[in-house]
């Protein structure tokens, strides 16, 4: 049995707390570690010895920073199997799944090694009579990221390396249901050069957050999680004046037009919908087939969902894990229940499995319901499982206002060989992420991540431009100095 440390000032710090939270191989079931949720005299005596550490990392020369961000990426690529094994044993995810969350981590490592070009700022001469004025960007200083079970590495990666390019020191709260790989990537980063107290990584539930959201000393908040606890960060950080970024939950749609590419929307849809066991915030959960290719549709899609191997995360047969926890399980399957009370039609039912080793792996099956309809709860809910709507419509219109008209705006895709639908979705879609032929449309590392309403607080989307923004705050100076009194610059160049 494993005691989860913090990792504080280069080093793992076991807590001093009394109060731990059991951790559960989702695979099997087993007991195998406790988390620690970490006291208040700790998380203050942390942020003391990181506010000296904070203001001279933000002295470090951009060049240096740079270079330490070099060796972690280069850390992560030797390391790299064995973050992605961490993974999948603490989440349950499939192994080569594990490995792309992985990728898509260190991308953003990758266009954080890009500090000195990312930082620079602007600059205009005479803007009156020997006036000049430019803006600078500063670092905020402390900056904390609290995020959930779901990537343990990917979303923790689309935070700190960005921060702390720009000059901050960084808090990471990960998921009490995945503490360890954090504490991997802390341990590469501190190997790599990074200064003492410039990523520490504290463990533990609500009560460390509100402690976060509450100290004065901490100057911005990143989360990522569901939508209640979204909405509840964003509002406790505007209470304590602190910046903040908050991406909630998700309800992606598929829209296949009759003139799609059938086999090519299918093969998509199901590594969207069970992929990850439909623990993804990008995950398609609703599928709607626009007339007349319902019916093939619906075929191609049952033969092709019954041939996804469940089992084991390190099995490399696997293609889909188990779930995070038990009591995750139940709710999934309580959605199951409901879809079927509230009449929705029960196409594949992945309730049931066993698998031989696994019996007590939180494991469900791909399940796909058909003719469901806005009013049922597992339309409107976000269920986080290998459970897929169909919603039959007779037109693109309807397909459209569907997507427009859910509380969620993560991500959304249509598949078409049409280049008029293609357009017209891509500009009218009220969702933050589209994808056109393209079944997960996660932005790459130098755009920005983020959905739009119930899937996002404050607007502000993760690394790329909007990241920077967000670790950054921008000075605009305005200075005089009168060198036109000297002449020189009335001086014409020589011409040969
Ligand atoms: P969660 O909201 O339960 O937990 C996220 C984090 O918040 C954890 O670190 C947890 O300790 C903390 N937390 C939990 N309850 C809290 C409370 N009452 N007050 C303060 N803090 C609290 O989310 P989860 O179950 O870990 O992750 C799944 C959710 O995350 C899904 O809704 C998924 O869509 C969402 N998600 C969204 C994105 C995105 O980019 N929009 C990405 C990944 C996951």
């Amino acid at each position: 049995m494993i005691e989860i440390s913090n990792f504080i000032g280069g080093k793992n710090t076991p807590s001093e707390t009394k109060n731990f939270i059991k951790l559960y191989k989702p695979t099997t079931g087993e007991e195998y570690a406790k988390v620690p949720v970490s006291t208040q005299v700790e998380f203050n005596k942390m942020i003391e010895s990181m506010k000296l550490a904070q203001l001279e990392w933000a002295e470090t020369s951009l060049t240096k920073r740079s270079s330490i961000l070099f060796k972690f990426k280069y850390l992560i690529e030797k390391n790299f199997d064995e973050l992605a094994t961490i993974i999948s044993n603490e989440h349950g995810k499939v192994f080569s799944d594990a490995k792309g969350s992985l990728q898509r981590g260190l991308e953003v490592v990758d266009f954080a090694c890009g500090i000195p070009h990312l930082l620079k700022g602007s600059h205009s001469i005479n803007v009156g009579t020997s006036v000049d004025s430019f803006d600078i960007r500063q670092p905020l200083g402390i900056s904390a990221g609290i995020t959930p079970f779901n990537f343990p590495a990917m979303v923790p990666m689309w935070m700190f390396p960005m921060s702390i390019a720009c000059g901050n020191a960084f808090i990471l709260k990960p998921s009490e249901k995945v503490p360890q790989c954090s504490m991997k990537l802390a341990e590469l980063f501190s190997e790599a050069g990074l200064p003492d107290n410039i990523l520490n990584v504290m463990h533990g539930d609500k009560s460390v957050v509100d402690l976060i959201l509450q100290s004065k000393n901490i100057a911005s908040v990143s989360f990522v999680g569901s939508t209640p606890v979204a909405q509840y960060i964003y509002s406790e950080s505007a209470k304590y004046n602190k910046k903040v970024q908050a991406l909630g939950g998700a309800k992606n749609h598929m829209v296949i037009m009759e003139d799609a590419n059938l086999e090519d929307a299918v093969n998509g849809l199901i590594g969207a919908a069970f992929g990850s066991a439909g623990e993804r915030c990008m995950a398609t959960s609703v599928a709607l087939p626009v007339g007349k290719i319902q019916k093939p549709f619906m075929e191609l899609l049952k033969e092709k969902t019954n041939s996804i191997h469940v089992g084991s995360s390190l099995d490399p047969n696997s293609e889909m894990g188990p779930l995070i926890t038990k009591e995750h399980k139940e709710k999934v399957l309580g959605y199951i229940e409901k879809g079927i009370n509230e009449g929705a039609k029960l196409e594949l039912d992945g309730r049931g499995i066993s698998l031989q080793g696994f019996e007590n792996g939180n494991f469900v099956g791909p399940t796909i319901f058909n003719n469901v309809t806005k009013d049922m709860t597992i339309y409107k809910e976000e269920i986080f499982g290998p459970v897929l709507s169909v919603v039959n419509v007779n037109t693109y219109e309807e397909a459209i206002s569907h997507v427009n008209g859910h509380e969620f705006g993560n991500g959304t895709s249509v598949y078409t060989s049409n280049g008029n639908i293609a357009r017209d979705f891509m500009k009218n879609v009220q969702i933050g992420m589209v994808g056109i032929n393209i079944p997960i449309p996660v932005p790459m590392a130098f755009y920005s991540f983020g959905g739009w309403k119930g899937s996002n607080f404050g607007g502000s989307g993760m690394h790329g431009e909007e990241g920077i923004n967000f670790y950054t705050r921008r000075k605009t100076i305005t200075s005089k100095w009168a060198d036109g009194a000297l002449g020189a610059s009335l001086v014409m160049p020589t011409m040969k």
